[in-house]
């Protein structure tokens, strides 16, 4: 049987991608849902495993990897070696002229591969990589005691990638943002991290033993994420990831929860890989994580990981289900799992603790967040705070509706539960609590315990229990002293959906400068050369109107001590003067050929997309919503920086045309990208009621393709719970 398929340009299939930098080809494999019947014919679903056998002929300079050790027999010509069997959606195929760097670690062959024009900044970093992988390896072998079943280990850096990696058994791809070329803050490392633990995971859970059905997709994810936070914190230098969880991973959860198109984690039956596609989200790696730290607490680790192990011995190389995975859970620990399943897995929505003083006693009431009657239990540590910070814990389980907790209000303290961030809940304070959280939020020395309060202020701002005045008084008064990470991801804005104070709460001129001048005296106060420094710079640059400062740091003149003018930087401030109307078209074509690279290319759309300039912006425009031939990274960049907070005026007419004609993108690209760009391209700053009915106007309609009604649905909810916060807080 012979075949011929096109490479692919959406990052799905066979894609193909040139470096404009030096004008090199390369081609890698996403067979991930539902990419496999673009390479192969096949029926892509998971339970129908194969071995596969790969021949490839190749120009002569190309390296090839994939799924099998590959053998290169004589020049292009290559033959990969058996694989074990595998879904359809593992295998992968990774050639090109690829810089690859190998080692070897407890008889396992690594290898890492990225792009000639990218090979200097891998090889930089290739040491720590390998490092992160080695100890990776020995704790997920002490763990599960079952030995890395698929041979060679191979982690390639592709371009133009969709996800941040995929776990294809033998050879994960990743998208090759991970290779710095910018300097990268700590956050971004210990990410990194966090992603190669993650991958490792489902080499064991997901790859060796798979989902029957895409319908029990989640529990990949969700096992994949836990165990990645969990073996990163423990055996790595990044042990403060259960931090960057707090203000990262489980905010885009926590958001995800409660809007209209929230789901159970384990969902009643994904009837098509699309719709699994769509259900893939917060949820499934958040939550889902929140959810397996409470089984671990109810039955114990050596029962959680007891039981992990039977599943995975018993369905090695096969395929199981969740209703397997809970049988041996109940088996390793006597516990009914399933009640505890049937309450976690089987409902949506968040639940509510809340904590008030009575009769002298601190109650905490469990507010069930879910629209049926569920007996969700929790486990978690409850802190009461004095007015130096200094604090007091108490264990707590609640599975009823109140759990009185053994520890006392002070009179000037703060009482907070769910201090060490171990459950899935909202948590709102009492009054007099609250009120003090700016004044006793930098005297808590426990970054994890302050990460929570920022996530009590965070969740009541969306849901406007908090008012935007108290979050705003809170980051100038206590962000200055909290961690690096807080301050990336508070004043950095939104990352992974989860909506930060310069996101659309914050979208307002006079707010924005407010979190400006934080930004301001954060570079003034950081070490020279620090991360913090670089995280300062990097926020004022997003928030800043002062067109003086950013040409001053662009013209080296006054360029603060430490900070590497690097060509990333240069592009932050020309992208920041575009926005602002201060440079054009010829300075941005100037800025691109100094910096020919694939990320200068890059650069050059977002500045040309910030231009607030009605020609350029019609221009933008027209290829956000009929431009085929974008790669999809082009097509991000226009559609993330096309809509500004301070562009409303020029940026008005496309809010109705947003809703008409990017529905129709779904006739010109394919599954993920249509899903992220319709999220990316939304008006998030048209925060009035007639864009709420113009959505809803749109998602009336019938034909509206599953990834583009499920991204508008949900930027529409955003968009609702900021017209909601405006009516209930006055601002003065
Ligand atoms: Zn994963």
């Amino acid at each position: 049987m012979e075949g011929l398929f096109a490479y692919s340009h959406d990052g799905e299939g066979l894609h193909r991608a040139v470096d404009p930098e030096d004008k090199q080809a390369y081609v890698y494999a996403m067979t991930f849902l539902p990419g496999a019947p673009r390479i192969f014919a096949c029926f892509d679903q998971p339970d129908l495993k194969a071995v596969y056998r790969l021949t490839v002929i190749a120009p002569d300079d190309w390296t090839v990897v994939g799924n099998g050790a590959a053998e290169q027999t004589a020049p292009g010509r290559w033959t990969l070696a058996e694989t074990l069997p595998l879904s359809t959606y593992f295998a992968t195929l990774v050639a090109g002229p690829y810089h690859s760097i190998r080692a070897e670690h407890d008889g396992i062959q690594l290898g890492l591969h990225c792009r000639q024009s990218l090979a200097p900044h891998l090889d930089k970093d290739a040491d720590e990589l390998f490092e992160v992988t080695g100890q990776c390896l020995d704790e997920y072998h002490r763990l599960f005691g079952i030995r890395y079943p698929f041979g060679e280990y191979h982690q390639a850096f592709v371009p133009e990638f969709n996800a941040g990696a995929m776990e294809n058994p033998g050879c994960v791809t990743f998208t090759d943002d991970l290779v710095f070329k910018a300097q990268a803050t700590d956050s971004l490392r210990a990410t990194r991290a966090n992603v190669v633990a993650h991958e490792m995971a489902h080499q064991w859970f997901g790859d060796l033993v798979t989902m029957q059905w895409w319908d029990d997709l989640w529990l990949n994810e969700s096992f994949a994420e836990y165990m990645g936070y969990r073996v990163t914190s423990e055996v790595t230098r990044f042990d403060d990831v259960w931090v960057e969880y707090a203000y990262v991973t489980k905010p885009w959860g926590m958001a995800a929860d409660q809007r209209s198109s929230t789901h159970p984690i384990a969902s009643n039956g994904a009837a098509d890989a699309q719709k699994a596609l769509t259900d893939f989200d917060g949820i499934s790696y958040s939550k889902g994580t929140a959810a397996l730290r409470q089984l671990n607490a109810y039955i114990g680790d050596d029962a959680f990981l007891a039981g992990v192990i039977d599943h995975l011995t018993t369905h090695a190389y096969g395929n199981a289900t969740l209703a397997d995975l809970l049988a041996a859970w109940e088996k390793a620990s006597g516990k009914d799992v399933r009640a505890w399943a049937e309450a976690w897995l089987r409902t949506s929505g968040v639940d509510v603790l809340t904590s008030e003083v009575r009769d002298g006693h601190v109650v905490i009431e469990r507010v069930n967040g879910s629209d049926v009657h569920v007996a969700r239990p929790h486990a978690f540590t409850a802190t009461s705070f004095d007015a130096r910070g200094t604090g007091r814990s108490e264990p707590v389980v609640i599975t009823e509706a109140t759990a009185e907790v053994a520890l006392e209000l002070d009179p000037d303290g703060l009482l907070l539960p769910d201090s060490a961030d171990e459950t899935w809940a909202k948590i709102r304070l009492d009054g007099a609590s609250l009120s003090r959280v700016p004044q006793l939020l930098p005297k808590i020395d426990d970054p994890l315990a302050r990460a929570a309060v920022w996530g009590v202020l965070r969740e009541g701002l969306l849901d406007a229990t908090v008012a935007p005045k108290l979050y705003l008084q809170a980051v100038e008064q206590a962000l200055p002293h909290d961690t690096d990470l807080a301050v990336e991801n508070i004043l950095g804005g939104p990352r992974k959906g989860a909506i930060g104070a310069v996101g659309t709460f914050f979208s307002a001129t006079d707010d924005r400068q407010r979190l400006a001048t934080v930004a301001a005296d954060l570079v003034d106060t950081a070490p020279p050369g620090s991360n913090r420094q670089l995280i300062a710079v990097r926020s004022l640059i997003e928030l800043t109107t002062d067109s003086e400062l950013l040409r001053g740091w662009r013209s080296g003149e006054t360029t603060p001590e430490g900070v590497v003018a690097d060509e990333d930087f240069r592009w932050r401030l020309t992208r920041a003067l575009s926005g602002l109307g201060e440079l054009g078209l010829d300075d941005i074509a100037a800025e691109a050929q100094r910096d020919p690279s694939s990320q200068g290319a890059l650069h050059a759309l977002k500045c040309r997309a910030v231009l607030p300039d009605a020609r350029t912006k019609d221009a933008v425009w027209a290829q956000i919503v009929s431009d085929s031939e974008l790669s999809n990274y082009e097509l991000y960049a226009l559609a993330t920086y096309f809509f500004r907070p301070d562009q409303r005026e020029i940026t008005q007419p496309y809010v109705s045309r947003y809703f008409a004609e990017v529905p129709e993108t779904d006739r010109i690209r394919t599954g993920w990208v249509v899903e992220q760009a319709v999220a990316l391209s939304y008006p998030r700053y048209a925060i009035d009621a007639e864009t709420v009915t113009l959505a809803e106007q749109a998602l009336a309609r019938d034909d509206l393709s599953p990834g583009v009604r499920r991204s508008m649905s949900d930027a529409t909810d955003d968009l609702r719970w900021a017209l909601a916060s405006r009516a209930a807080h006055a601002r003065d």
